[in-house]
């Protein structure tokens, strides 16, 4: 394999992204709102199962203004099936700060947004030259780029941020990397060259079992309280005691009903 200049992965990585990057809704908009109802939808939640949701979120709520005038119950319900329903109580915390006060300077200061999601919005929506380091991204650095991101083109912010996130989803991936099936950045890689892209991978934490976990039960819970709208909590008071304790439902008398 000859050698290649570093920067050389950069250019490679943008054409590709122009011929062949998916065509996601999130990415018709550059507006600070929808991309942050995308990247909250999109923490541990697959890009195909998104899609719907993400849809039907803007539809319904095309602003943040709209977002924080909902009751939190019907937000919960529209979010049911997404997972992690406190994504959508804080969503909607956020909403609200940007609805009342407008966009704080430190984008982490909203409620639910970490480094990521901050990164994510200054690059998606403002299109700043600042990489998004997700589980995906932060591999292909590894694997890639060993020496450092060799460096943005000018004007190139957002699509190599959504580049590198159709790289990781199609290419670069954790368990069947494409090195020798067609991934555009195989010339050059450090890593498939010296035949150690499993060993260049970031550990990931191991996660405990869903099956039977509380997690598990929250979300059952949630989901029967969104369809009936009133559910016992002698049905699962455990879960039941979490799910009021993160102010995710209220109660009355014997049953759970969705928070207003
Ligand atoms: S060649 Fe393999 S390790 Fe290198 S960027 Fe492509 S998929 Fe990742």
């Amino acid at each position: 394999m000859p050698a290649t200049p570093p920067g050389d992965a950069v250019p490679r990585l943008l054409e590709w992204f122009a011929a062949e990057g998916a065509d996601l809704p999130w990415r018709r908009t550059r507006d600070r709102y929808a991309v942050l109802v995308a990247e909250v939808q999109l923490q541990s939640t697959q890009v195909a199962r998104v899609i719907p949701y993400f849809e039907a979120w803007m539809e319904r709520w095309p602003t943040a203004r709209s977002l924080a005038d909902a009751p939190l119950g019907e937000v919960l319900t529209l979010w049911h099936g997404l997972g992690y329903p406190r994504r959508a109580r804080n969503l909607q915390a956020a909403a609200r700060v940007v609805a009342e006060h407008g966009w704080p300077e430190r984008l982490t200061d909203l409620p639910g947004v970490g480094p990521y999601t901050a990164a994510a919005i200054r690059c998606f929506a403002d299109g700043e030259a600042v990489i998004p380091v997700d589980t995906n991204v932060e591999r292909i650095l590894s694997r890639r780029f060993p020496e450092g991101w060799p460096g943005t083109p000018d004007g190139q912010g957002w699509a190599v941020g959504q580049a590198l996130m159709d790289l990781g989803r199609l290419w670069c991936t954790a368990r069947a990397p494409g090195c020798d099936g067609g991934c555009p950045l195989r010339e050059g890689c450090p890593a498939a060259d010296a035949g150690a892209v499993e060993e260049r991978t970031p550990r990931k934490r191991p996660q405990g079992r869903y099956e039977g976990s509380m997690r598990q039960r929250r979300g059952v819970l949630l989901g029967r309280l969104a369809q009936d709208r009133r559910v016992p909590v002698s049905v699962d008071p455990d879960a039941a005691e979490a799910l009021l304790a993160d102010g995710l439902a209220a109660r009355e008398g014997a049953d759970l009903v969705p928070v207003s």
